[in-house]
């Protein structure tokens, strides 16, 4: 059997009426496309086409790997595939307007092959706004929620790995005057995914970690608690276990993924190993913490995957994203103690002023985030940090503004990543009034970057004449004008260092996914670039 070309009446997505607080109830029926069956001689070749944050990566990452296993291969592009999956992100309009924008695009490719098909999912696509999908995203088939990610090949009647009624009832959750399906699967669908070798990892001798799905943090801005419910965080023997696998394999850097890895365990059972724990949150509200694992425990036991030789089995262990209110004594300890977890935190601030913080629901003040850094840069010497800057939110007024360059002058980031606000539909902020205007908003973002330009470049001209430790990423062929590097025949290597700095040099591409000692000869405000050590005939 052939895909069909006639096209089936599509289903619409169904909404289930939420249910709140008991994921135990009955699922509404799931909507299917049941496009291809198991019995089709020709499977679609597919493309993900994944905009976003790493945990869209790292879903991508599953679904390409059930879709592998189904016997679906992929396609070089999204116009040569027959199955396009398009895994989107909602954090800011302008990532939406992305995919609406190649509607167009995809209805054409449609019309030249009516076999093809479009699954939506990721951020975009929540239990509060599957009435207005289908006209905002025309020309897709199925939409799947993020917690719904799993069954994407058994929607699409390619039998797989996991079936709506394998993944027991949805679960749904009051989130501030909305509801958002919760991730109360997605512990147990990754780990068989894991176990059965169904996750197509693209990132060489990299690999992501998820460890807490959601997010229970209510930053009045963001659209994510919506889009991806309360926090679950993954049995700690599950990721252990992973980490374990992931070393064995060979895999040089692991990153442990969260919305808020630094919450990871509050909502586990208790369990008699971590009895001693009990919360240690400096800000914020109280956190539940007693008897469950934490991150420090995670760190731990993942730096104690070792090698024959002791070394560790991982060398480089990085997590993201923390948010300041969870960052613990003990985890900057586990920082400080555990070798292969790298001198690198990414720690968005959002903004520079109590008042702006305060409206943006963040649950610290400008002193208690100096109070974090200053811990940091004395227990781990040379951490690089890097941070997230909202500008332009609702009621910031210049001199509010001038108080986040201030803070940028003081804390000195090595990387900036900073947006304008833009205000997303549902979430608390949009009953504050988004008085900024455009032009003033991508001003401040401007003038903001200039500013850590300058900042960046100082802190990465410290590094001149250091040696560094660089984990190749790619080999890029040396361009036709670029004499220097065709004379030598050598590709340019790129990687990074512990300290999550860009790193160029020239080697051969068999480098790629090790480990090597770099001399730091030249630095810019986003990148390093440097002589091999053992070229430079001191390695
Ligand atoms: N969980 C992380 C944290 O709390 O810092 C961040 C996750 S969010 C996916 C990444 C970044 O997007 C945020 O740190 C914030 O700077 C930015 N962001 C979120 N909502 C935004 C909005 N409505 N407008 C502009 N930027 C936004
Ligand atoms: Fe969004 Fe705040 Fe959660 Fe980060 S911590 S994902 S910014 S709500």
């Amino acid at each position: 059997m052939t895909i069909r070309s006639d096209r089936p009446a599509l289903p619409v997505l169904e909404t289930p009426a939420p249910v709140i607080d008991d994921p135990r109830s009955p699922a509404a029926p799931a909507a299917e496309l049941a496009e291809y069956g198991t019995e089709s001689a020709v499977l679609p070749r597919f493309h993900v086409w994944t905009l976003g944050c790493q945990m869209n990566q790292s879903d991508s990452e599953e679904m390409a790997g059930a879709l592998l296993a189904a016997g679906c291969e992929e396609a070089a592009d999204l116009e040569s595939a027959q199955l396009i999956v398009i895994n989107t992100c909602s954090i800011r309009e302008a990532a939406e307007q992305k995919v609406i924008g190649r509607m167009g695009v995809l209805r054409r490719l449609k019309e030249a092959d009516p076999s093809l098909r479009v699954v939506l999912t990721g951020c975009s696509v929540r239990a509060d706004n599957a009435g207005t999908l289908e006209r905002r995203y025309a020309a897709v088939d199925l939409f799947l929620r993020p917690d719904e990610e799993p069954e994407l090949t058994a929607r699409l009647g390619l039998g797989g790995p996991t079936t709506p009624e394998g993944l027991g009832a949805t679960g749904y959750q009051r989130v501030g005057r909305s509801v958002a399906a919760t991730a109360d699967g997605l512990p147990l669908t990754r780990a068989a995914a894991v176990e059965a070798g169904r996750v197509a990892r693209s990132r060489g001798s990299k690999a992501w970690l998820p460890i807490v799905y959601g997010c229970d943090k209510t930053c009045t801005y963001c659209i994510v608690p919506f889009a991806r419910g309360p926090e679950r965080s993954r049995p700690f023997d599950d990721i252990v276990a992973e980490a374990r696998a992931l070393a064995e394999a060979g895999y040089q850097e692991v990153t442990l993924l969260g919305q808020n890895v630094n919450s990871y365990g509050h909502d586990l059972p208790p369990d008699p190993r971590f009895a001693e724990l009990s919360s240690q949150r400096r800000l914020g509200r109280a956190q539940e913490r007693e008897g469950r694992p934490d991150i420090a425990a995670l760190l731990d036991a993942i730096d104690g995957i070792r090698q024959p030789d002791g070394r560790p089995g991982i060398p480089r262990v990085r997590f993201v994203t923390s948010h300041p209110w969870d960052l613990t004594d003990r985890l900057i300890e586990a920082m400080t103690a555990c070798g292969s977890v790298c001198e690198h935190l990414h720690l968005p601030v959002q903004s520079g002023d109590d008042e702006v913080l305060r409206r943006m629901g963040r649950q610290y003040t400008v002193e208690a985030y100096l109070d974090l850094v200053a811990r940091l840069r004395a227990a781990i010497p040379g951490i690089s940090l890097t941070t997230d800057v909202i500008t332009g939110f609702c009621g910031e007024t210049e001199a509010q503004f001038e108080s986040t360059l201030e803070l940028l002058r003081t804390v000195r980031f090595d990387q900036v990543f900073a947006a304008a606000y833009s205000e997303r539909p549902g979430t608390p902020a949009t009953r504050l009034a988004d008085d900024v205007p455009a032009t003033e908003k991508k001003r401040r973002l401007n003038e903001l970057l200039a500013v850590q330009e300058a900042i960046g470049l100082e802190r990465n001209e410290a590094w001149l004449g250091r040696r560094t430790e660089v984990l190749v990423e790619e080999a890029r062929q040396p361009r036709v004008h670029d004499h220097e590097a065709a004379e030598h025949r050598r590709p340019r290597l790129v990687g990074r260092n512990r300290e999550h700095k860009l790193v160029h040099f020239d080697g051969p591409e068999a480098l790629v996914g090790t480990l090597v000692g770099v001399d730091v000869e030249r630095a810019g405000p986003y990148a390093l670039s440097g002589r091999r050590a053992e070229e430079a005939g001191h390695a």
